[in-house]
């Protein structure tokens, strides 16, 4: 199918060193007809025939949960990622975007279904032999065998690569596999599983392993959260699996986990979003309807301050979210393969990595305050179990722990594009020397070359850019090769990175609003320039905090001299751009921007 995306792909990370142009980036508003009908068929599917079976999900009647999953089979949904040729509906990833933004509503069976069709049926398109794809394909998108993916264990969580499960050659060229997996989703009732295990006790590989093999499942976990998803340990105790089930070559597990990982990562983030647009309705029609003190709570500064704060942070996250997948799509249309080639997503995902990382922690961790003041705006009510929002509360917690947690994301985002800089992918090191001389240099007069809507947020973006160059700079100079161990500078990059991509993602899609004169291009800008005005705290925060470890002296006063000639950004009136947020969520009974 074909995509919208314009032809301009910036590459991954180069939007910390260059402008984009409205006109080239994703947004939701670019949605086509085509993407708009895939998002109500999974909408209306959710909304239908799930949510109104969400208490025997969480009593665990997996047997609806299959049936369930094979719903999604019939209408589709399974097969977004996967070529027309095996079965699918061979979309693009904008569609893969919007399907997981609408599953967000059940958490629990976004759950089973993700560990389904983005951690199983994705890892075998890419990984998979003709032969295994002709073989697991056909059942796999019907929803008639159900998948689940088997990396973590007790012992090696984050450090996926320390698995102790061990695949033994055997003189037919199959393998024994023995150990166990731990917290695996659908773990209780799969019938195929992508497990993880090193040959001979070394070579890290992926294995297709069917349960009748003799996979065991554990208990059901008890947990915070996701009751209505199947969570056990598996047994593996000699379970043989022949030598055509390797998935990918021995040796190169690595290569599935990660890859896999970080599409995975990108679909979560875009079920975070997708969790807090539906929860700020839930929240403006209960502060619609909620009276104290003879009226309406929504009519009051502190609720509306809520409110609007909810849907600044949710417009930032959807705004990377779909810039994101724009630039997958383009990079994937613009590389030329085969239909039923995956290399090119392969690739085009690899590229992306760093976006990837950013959209999981951004959006779990919009998601979780949006859910917290969802919870605080229904007072009691958030806190019992008649309304919802007690649930996702409990559901959401997970996204900051699992498909790497947020501590590991983070890590990973200043270390892929510091990694990108040094193989010369990424022209940081140079862009930074030069930033250094511009800083040194006389203060050079503001560009006035920028007018027009969010003109000052534009500026403010290019000096966010710079801050993030600075700091960068900085660390590498001053702790070169061992610049790994200083996690705490590596983090306050991630959050400065975190904060450049959303801010200019929201101004982008604000500007091509304002461009197209649409209905709501003053409200998309009330959300960008609060966006930008809080993010220009948290990085001036962020950054004094990374240049006080790395420099002293007179050094750190002329470092923060420049930081703060850098930062000076003009503070804008967020209370009442907020209101006006909240107000217009009030007034639709949810997100201003669905
Ligand atoms: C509901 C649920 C479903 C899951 N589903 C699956 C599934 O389907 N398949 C699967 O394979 N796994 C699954 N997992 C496992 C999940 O991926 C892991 O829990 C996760 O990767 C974290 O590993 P861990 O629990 O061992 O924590 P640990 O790795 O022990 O981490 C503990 C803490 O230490 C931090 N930490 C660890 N290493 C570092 C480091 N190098 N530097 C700094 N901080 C560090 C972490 O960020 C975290 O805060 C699931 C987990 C849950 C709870």
């Amino acid at each position: 199918m074909a995509t919208t995306t314009e032809p301009t792909v910036l590459r991954g990370g180069e939007w910390l060193l260059q402008r984009a142009d409205p006109d080239t980036v994703f947004t939701p508003e670019r949605l086509t007809d085509e993407h708009r009908l895939i998002g109500q068929t999974a909408q209306e599917f959710v909304e239908q025939e799930v949510l109104p079976k969400l208490d025997r999900l969480e009593e665990k009647d997996w047997a609806l949960a299959r049936d369930l999953v094979k719903r999604g089979g019939d209408l589709g949904l399974l097969g977004v990622d996967v070529p027309e040729a095996y079965g699918g509906v061979g979309m693009d990833k904008v569609s893969s975007l919007v399907v997981s933004e609408k599953l967000a509503r059940s958490a629990s069976f976004g759950a089973t279904f993700g560990a389904h069709a983005n951690l199983t049926i994705v890892p075998l398109v890419l990984f998979g032999s003709e032969a295994q794809k002709r073989k697991y394909l056909p059942t796999l998108l019907t929803g008639e065998i159900i998948g689940a993916y088997a990396l973590s264990e007790s012992g090696s969580g984050s450090d996926a690569l320390g698995a102790r499960t061990k695949a033994t050659r055997q003189a037919d060229g199959s393998f024994v596999l023995n150990g166990e997996k731990m917290w695996i989703t659908n773990g209780g009732f799969a019938d195929l599983f992508v497990i993880f295990a090193k040959v001979d006790g070394e070579h890290f590989t992926a294995f297709l392993v069917e349960r009748a093999f003799g996979v065991k499942s554990g208990k059901e976990e008890h947990k915070m959260g996701l009751h209505g998803s199947s969570t056990t340990a598996l047994i593996l105790q000699d379970v043989k699996v022949p030598a055509e089930n390797v998935l990918g070559e021995v040796g190169k597990g690595h290569k599935v986990a990660f890859n896999v990982l970080n599409f995975a990562r990108f679909k979560l983030g875009a079920m975070c979003g997708g969790g807090a647009a539906g929860a700020i309705g839930e929240s403006a029609r209960y502060a619609a309807a909620r009276r104290q003190f003879g009226q309406p709570i929504a009519s009051f500064g502190a609720i509306k301050h809520k409110l609007g704060e909810m849907v600044v942070r949710t417009y930032g996250i959807e705004s990377l979210l779909y810039r994101t997948a724009g630039l997958v799509d383009a990079r994937i249309e613009a590389t030329p393969h085969a239909p039923t080639d995956g290399s090119a997503a392969l690739a085009a995902f690899e590229e992306y990595n760093v976006e990837a990382s950013i959209a999981k922690v951004a959006g779990s961790e919009a998601l979780n305050f949006v859910l917290d003041e969802n919870i605080q705006i229904h007072g009691g009510n958030g806190f019992v179990r008649d309304y919802p929002a007690e649930r996702h509360f409990r559901d959401a917690r997970v996204n900051r722990i699992f498909e790497g947690t947020n501590e590991i994301n983070r890590l990973l985002i200043p270390g892929m594009l510091i990694r990108r800089a040094l193989k010369g992918d990424l022209p940081l090191i140079p862009a930074a020397k030069a930033l250094q001389d511009e800083l040194l240099g006389p203060p050079s007069l503001p560009s006035t070359t920028d007018e027009g809507v969010l003109a000052d947020e534009r500026r403010a973006c290019d000096a966010f850019k710079k801050t993030a160059l600075m700091v960068f700079g900085l660390a590498m100079q001053a702790y070169g090769q061992k610049l790994t161990d200083e996690q705490e500078v590596l983090m306050h990059l991630a959050d400065i990175a975190i904060d450049v991509y959303s801010a200019e993602s929201a101004i982008l899609r604000a500007q091509a609003a304002a461009g197209r004169r649409a209905p709501r291009a003053a409200l998309h800008a009330d959300a960008a320039r609060v966006f930008v005005n809080d993010a220009a705290l948290r990085i001036e925060a962020t950054a004094r905090q990374a240049l006080a470890a790395m420099v002293e002296g007179d050094t750190l006063r002329t470092t923060l001299a420049a930081l703060r000639r850098l930062l000076k950004v003009t503070p804008t009136n967020t209370i009442a751009a907020r209101r006006r947020l909240a107000d217009e969520a009030v007034s639709r009974g949810g997100y201003p921007f669905a």
